[in-house]
């Protein structure tokens, strides 16, 4: 497993881990629940720019395959990934 970029003072793309940290085992209580409003992500906007992966305060985003994933299992709503995308790649939609 790549090692988490919290840990490190400088990475690489290539160390970008491919599993959020849940699957590392420092989230274990699924909190989905919480959420009024989920990220979507506009592939076409998307810049891989990664600010929302550094930012996201549970570590729910990833990469793969060049695209950004995020666990919605984990992603408690909290809306700082949209608000961080400078591209406006990230728009909060209510939950039905
Ligand atoms: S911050 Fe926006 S543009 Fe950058 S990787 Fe995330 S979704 Fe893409
Ligand atoms: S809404 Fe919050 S928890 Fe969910 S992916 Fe964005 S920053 Fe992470």
């Amino acid at each position: 497993m790549k090692p988490y970029l919290r840990e490190k003072s400088a990475f690489s793309f290539e160390e970008i881990p491919e599993k959020t940290c849940f699957e590392a085992g420092y989230l274990v209580t699924k909190n989905s629940g919480w959420r009024r409003a989920r990220p979507v992500i506009d592939k076409d906007k998307c810049v891989m720019c990664l600010q929302c992966y550094l930012y996201c305060p549970d570590g729910v985003i990833s990469e793969s395959d060049n695209n950004i994933c995020i666990d919605y299992d984990f992603c408690k709503g909290c809306g700082i990934c949209g608000k961080i995308c400078k591209a406006g790649a990230i728009k909060m939609e209510a939950e039905v």
